[in-house]
């Protein structure tokens, strides 16, 4: 198997956030902690499509949820649209995975408090980019750690002390 194939979909999601973060975590500094957002998150994600299966395993990528019908369904659950490119590739990545194990499925990314669905395609531009990307995060956990950079988001990054104490 090639190594692309053992990048989790965290990893593809802090690419878009932040490359600092996507090292940090790729060294296994894991600092994440219970915020409210994240008990939140879990919250919606116990309470909406209940009668699914959540938090799918296989291997490096988990999906939310996944639904068995015609064809496979996976579930993105998002609590707003900000950093709405990192979801798309997340999910983007989990097709692309899936697709290269022989598995079709249909996305979905869900934004239970706002109603609203978006739909996720992968098209042979998006698989080209995914590979681009697979490569240049290899590329930066290989390389010495990305230096931290203040933006907005950095006051709810549980890295914050880390970089900037
Ligand atoms: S605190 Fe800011 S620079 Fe540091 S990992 Fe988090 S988002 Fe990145």
């Amino acid at each position: 198997m090639i190594s692309e194939m053992y990048i989790k979909g965290t990893q593809v999601n802090y690419y878009f956030i932040c490359k600092t973060k996507l090292w940090l975590f790729s060294h296994n500094i894991t600092m994440e902690h219970e915020s409210d957002a994240v008990k939140l998150g879990k919250l919606i994600h116990r309470e909406v499509f209940k009668r699914d299966e959540k938090e799918v395993q296989i291997g490096p990528i988990a999906i939310d949820v996944v639904r068995v019908g015609n064809i496979l369904e996976i579930r993105e659950i998002k609590k707003s649209r900000k950093m709405e490119d990192s979801y798309i590739y997340q999910t983007l990545y989990y097709l692309y995975f899936l697709k290269k194990f022989g598995i079709d499925a249909r996305a979905v990314i869900s934004f239970p408090k706002r109603r609203e669905n978006i739909e996720i395609e992968l098209s042979r531009e998006d698989e080209t980019k995914i590979k681009e990307i697979l490569m240049d995060i290899e590329k930066i956990i290989n390389s010495p750690m990305p230096k931290p950079e203040y933006r907005k988001i950095c006051r709810k990054c549980a890295y914050f002390e880390f970089c900037f104490a």
